[in-house]
């Protein structure tokens, strides 16, 4: 039987702060294949995710298909716009959710992760922050787009730099990206398209820099719409939020009409982490039931020679 057996493999989980997003349904997957699990947690995150975690409040989502429950090794304070102690400016230090920490940027919490498991076998990046996002890219300011892309694509970059030398051969590393990156989406604003054009044109970069010095696997997931607490703060155009919008649009437009649920990408991430993925590497997977692939929305009334009944194209699963 063919199946992805991760036993003895460990793997640092960037960007979990609850059970509603893809880093979450990622590390399960990976706990499921019998992988163990470090986690890093946006510093101002940590406190309230540790005491939810411990009050039971994530126990039903924990529960794995053998019995068990989801654990981790260790989670740490991680502020993925910051490379090192000298990055971090004085009122983040002062800041009172950061005041606490000592160590939290992306080269300290490498070197922490290499003293305290010794070498480790992949990496997952599953965050994004920019503070503009509400905006559209014509409005968005030069602070607000650098800080987008400092966050959401050059953090990954930083993670494959600090953490390839403490990869083991074989190791590999993924990302999350979105459609918006190739195609317009309006409302995904702040530069958070261009910094997921750059996560993914990087991905192709850093497979062959990586590959070459590490002989580990760069590859990125374009993932279709979650709800997710990230997304939720996407904003919203009156009642209707944006990620709703997108979530509705896919289910109308998608090949697959089915709801695309975070277990979906999990699955896919533990394959291409995977020794079953031995020779990928510098690709974006769509998992997105299919979306990416339509050049039109079948659901717009220009559409509507296309609409009826007796129209296949239309038919649902
Ligand atoms: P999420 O809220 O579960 O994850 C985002 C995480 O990023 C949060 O835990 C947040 O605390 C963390 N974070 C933000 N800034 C950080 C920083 N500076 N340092 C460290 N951590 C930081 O939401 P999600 O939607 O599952 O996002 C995970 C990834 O999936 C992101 O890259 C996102 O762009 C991508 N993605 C999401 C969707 C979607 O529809 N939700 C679609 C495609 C791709």
């Amino acid at each position: 039987m063919l199946k992805i057996d991760l036993k003895g493999k460990r793997v640092f989980v960037a960007g979990i702060a609850d059970d509603q997003g893809y880093g979450w349904a990622i590390a399960k997957a990976l706990a499921e294949a019998g992988a163990e699990i470090i986690i890093g947690t946006w510093t101002p995150l940590l406190k309230i995710f540790t005491q939810s975690w411990a009050a039971g409040k994530f126990d039903e989502s924990r529960q794995l298909s053998n019995g068990k429950m989801f654990e981790y090794l260790k989670v740490y304070p991680l502020d993925a716009s910051f490379d090192k102690p000298s990055d971090v400016p004085q009122e983040i230090r002062e800041n009172k959710r950061y005041a606490d920490v000592q160590r939290y940027t992306i080269s300290e919490i490498a070197e922490d992760v290499g003293n305290d498991f010794g070498k480790i076998d992949y990496i997952v990046h599953a965050l994004a922050n920019a503070p503009e996002v509400k905006k559209p890219l014509l409005e968005t300011s030069r602070s607000g787009y650098l800080a987008a892309s400092s966050s959401s694509a050059y953090s990954f970059v930083s993670l494959v730099q600090h953490f390839g030398p403490r990869l083991n051969h074989g190791g590999a590393a993924i990302s999350l990206s979105y459609i918006a990156s190739e195609r317009v989406v309006p409302g995904y604003g702040g530069g958070m398209s261009s910094a997921k054009a750059a996560l993914e044109s990087d991905t192709r970069t850093l497979a062959w820099e990586a590959g070459r010095k590490w002989g580990i696997r760069i590859n990125v997931i374009s993932a279709g719409a979650l709800r997710s607490r990230a997304a939720r703060a996407i904003g919203s155009a009156g009642a209707v939020s944006f990620i709703d919008c997108m979530i509705d649009y896919a289910k109308a437009n998608a090949p697959l009409t089915k709801d695309l649920d975070a277990e979906e990408v999990g699955q896919a991430a533990a394959f291409l982490l995977s020794p079953l993925a031995s020779a990928i590497t510098g690709v974006t997977l769509y998992v997105d039931n299919g979306v990416h692939a339509m050049g039109v929305a079948v659901d717009s009334p220009a559409m509507r020679v296309y609409q009826g009944e007796e129209n296949p194209a239309l038919t649902t699963a």
